[in-house]
């Protein structure tokens, strides 16, 4: 994809969507630290439901260290890798009290000292909370990225690397949400909704998805819906009775 295209390609993302919010439900930028460190292999859908019960509690790093790991399991339990994650989050909070004031840092390093926090994370809040050009790459970044041939390289930082050079730089800030939201609900990882894509005729993506056959694809892969196998052996069976 040259550079004209990539351009073209987030003018009509942005016109689609001019102000991309997180899915995440925060607050303050301690909130989005711990939401995004949750989220790690979990939904956004999920992380909300269980902060939505914690955070009235506890949404500070004081308060999440008096609630205590066992606590804060409880909140947190219908979420993956939750007892890791409660660990990381009591230990993330006790370092913001020790050397940050409490505060959550504004710089990678920092942030990335903190226990549960990657360089994905650290992406995410610099650029959500603190509004630098950041671009974080998840599945669905790593996905439209290679697909469409806007910054296709073979991991996940090459990729970030390759989207913050070549993203042009009135797009950086709200990149990262425009191809995430894009991923999500239109690029979608089994079944691209190509036929409804606004970007389809600058994607390097080949054969596109047709809209007659999209049903056809998902289903199969989904497998037969239940009971649909079961009929006809019914209905053979049925036959054999009766013709016996
Ligand atoms: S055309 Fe299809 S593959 Fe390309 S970005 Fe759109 S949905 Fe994804």
């Amino acid at each position: 994809m040259n550079t004209e295209q990539r351009r073209e390609l987030y003018r009509r993302l942005a016109l689609a969507n001019p102000n991309p919010r997180s899915e995440l439900e925060y607050s303050t930028p301690f909130e989005l630290l711990v939401s995004v460190v949750l989220s790690a292999q979990a939904t956004d859908v999920g992380v909300n439901k269980a902060t939505a019960k914690l955070y009235p509690i506890a949404n500070t790093p004081q308060k999440i260290l008096a609630l205590g790991e066992e606590k804060l399991r409880d909140y947190i339990k219908t979420i993956g890798l939750y007892k890791t994650k409660a660990k990381n989050v009591i230990a993330l909070c006790r370092l913001l009290l020790e050397h940050h004031q409490g505060e959550v840092p504004r710089d990678r390093t920092s942030l990335e000292a903190l226990p549960g926090v990657g360089s994905k994370t650290a992406s995410v809040v610099l650029n959500v909370a603190f509004g630098e050009p950041t671009i974080a790459v998840d599945t669905h970044i790593f996905r439209i990225a290679n697909r469409t041939g806007l910054a296709p390289a073979k991991t996940a930082d090459k990729v970030s690397a390759r989207l913050e050079k070549l993203t042009p730089v009135e797009y950086r800030l709200n990149a990262h949400h425009w191809l995430i939201l894009h991923g999500r609900y239109v690029c979608k990882a089994r079944v691209p909704e190509c036929w409804r894509c606004v970007i389809a005729d600058l994607c390097a993506y080949r054969p596109k998805t047709p809209v007659a056959s999209a049903q056809k694809p998902a289903q199969k892969l989904r497998g037969k819906p239940p009971g649909s196998a079961s009929k006809s052996k019914i209905s053979k069976s049925k036959a054999a009775k009766r013709s016996a």
